[in-house]
């Protein structure tokens, strides 16, 4: 990898659904990058496209009816768009390179197969070890994980196991294949608070100790001032702003990312009078106005944003700072600050 590139870079990256309501543009032009040991998180309401970024990141988008149109992803300086899905570089980078844990285990364990068989069965592939290595590897992984009587557990199916113990598994497997970089989906959704907590400290376990990075997937700005370093905040298909978690929730710029922090509590005790969510719907996919995407939603909008195509992303005060909206870099002629 050249010194200074990053981990994982992902550049104007754009996938489409061919449904018969037409094309929907799930992914829309979308660049991030991660950097080795950081934790970054990738904000939005659900149907915004951040699971589907992650999935064609991996390749895994389901096609048809799913098309990855263009862009690139840079992994470890390797061009990852180059492979096809079931190429065995692509198998490698879903091994030891990138592995997504899913918001609901369940749907991503085989309810048929023990723990054990299915953790061994991935170890074997990835690590390259005999059955009765990957086994203790296995074994190894879970107690990691923090799964108490690992030697036990494998042997229980997962319908045996409570929703935060699946989701540990989940974590498990990456562990067993020295994934570098773990993908969160919603890693909380489906658990209890306590178990929510225990869940993401374990991945932030991870990070610290074993160097890995860690995207978090997430609708939820308050997981993000815990746990994430950067953000990207996605509306529409679309990054609109990223910044430092400090800069964007202590000076958020683009108004859907302020929308967002007005409709989330603020402290803890706070009342529900004091949220203020965000009117109306975002717009449907498959049929997106040329202009700013959060045009019907905005209100801030002038009549430029009516008047202009959908805003490139410029810097908006402090380094690494930047949001695409109409309201930052138009020229003074406009009356329109700037
Ligand atoms: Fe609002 Fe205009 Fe900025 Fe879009 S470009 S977010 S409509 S102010």
């Amino acid at each position: 990898m050249a010194r200074n590139a990053h981990l994982l870079e992902v550049r104007n990256l754009r996938t489409s659904f061919f449904t018969e309501e037409g094309e929907v543009k799930a992914v829309n032009d979308v660049s991030y990058h991660l950097d080795e040991g950081e934790v970054i998180a990738i904000v939005g309401e659900s149907g915004c496209g951040k699971s589907i970024t992650q999935l064609s990141v991996m390749q895994l988008v389901q096609s048809p009816p799913g098309r990855i149109l263009g862009g690139e992803v840079i992994f470890s300086g390797q061009s990852l768009l180059q492979y096809k899905p079931t190429s065995r570089e692509m198998r490698a980078v879903r091994g030891a390179g990138i592995a997504m844990i899913f918001q609901e285990p369940m749907t991503s364990l085989n309810p048929v197969l023990t723990v054990g068989q299915q953790l061994s069965e991935v170890i074997m592939v990835h690590a390259r070890l005999s059955k009765k290595d990957a086994w203790k590897r296995g074994i190894a992984a879970l107690e990691a994980v923090g799964i108490p009587d690992p030697a036990a557990r494998m042997k229980n199916y997962p319908f045996e196991m409570s929703g935060g113990m699946r989701q540990r598994v989940m974590i498990a497997t990456a562990v067993a294949c020295n994934s570098k970089v773990l993908i969160a989906d919603e890693p909380t959704t489906a658990l209890d608070v306590t178990t929510q907590a225990q869940v993401m400290e374990l991945l932030l376990d991870l990070v610290r100790r074993h160097g890995k990075s860690l995207i978090i997937i997430t609708h939820n700005l308050g997981l993000v001032s815990r746990y994430a370093q950067r953000v990207y905040v996605m509306y529409a298909g679309k990054v609109v702003e990223t910044g430092t978690t400090e800069q964007l929730l202590t000076d958020p710029k683009h108004p859907y990312t302020q929308g967002l922090l007005n409709s989330m509590p603020k402290l803890e005790g706070s009342k529900d009078d004091d949220l203020v969510p965000i009117e109306g719907s975002p717009p449907r996919l498959s049929n997106l106005p040329d202009q700013c995407t959060f045009l019907k939603r905005c209100p801030a909008a002038q009549t430029r944003c009516a008047e202009s195509v959908f805003p490139d992303m410029r810097p908006v005060g402090s380094p690494g700072h930047s949001a695409a909206c109409h309201l930052f870099g138009m020229s003074a002629s406009t009356g329109v600050r700037g």
